[in-house]
């Protein structure tokens, strides 16, 4: 049964909405039916709204949204109060949704499961953990 947590600083804020006024949905991290959300059933769901005929327009769309999520922290930094500014601002999760919604397209398109990519990847960075390789460079180090 999912526990309804869709917004981790909902407690902590009282600010926490979807932009437009609407509350953020207490079931917002549970799918359909009302288990936890995980990234197959996100990946699935996502990738029926995909329009997009060729390979670079997510590309281009996934550098877009990430561009957009950083261009937001960036200002926040320049022109404000840095994080302060941005905890809790549901346009940072809006940035980084869009963002996971172009991960799951181009990760359908290739033929991966982003469960199976966030599990390996999980493992991946244990195992550079474990031999003390987390800073540095190289994709296979
Ligand atoms: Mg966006």
């Amino acid at each position: 049964m999912c526990n309804g947590m869709g917004c981790k600083y909902e407690r902590r804020s009282g600010d926490c909405s979807w932009g437009g006024g609407m509350p953020f949905p207490k079931d917002a991290a549970c799918n359909d039916e009302s288990e936890p959300m995980d990234f197959n059933y996100y990946q699935n769901k996502a990738v029926t709204t995909d329009q997009y005929e060729d390979d670079r327009e997510c590309a281009l769309g996934l550098a877009s949204e990430a561009g957009e999520l950083a261009g937001k922290i960036s200002k926040a930094y320049l022109d404000g109060n840095g994080r302060d500014d941005l905890i809790g601002n549901i346009d940072i999760a809006y940035e980084i949704g869009d963002t996971l919604w172009y991960l799951a397209a181009i990760a359908d398109r290739y033929g991966f499961s982003l469960q199976a990519i966030a599990a390996g990847n999980l493992l991946k960075l244990a195992s550079r953990k474990e031999r003390g390789k987390i800073g540095g460079s190289g994709d296979y180090r």
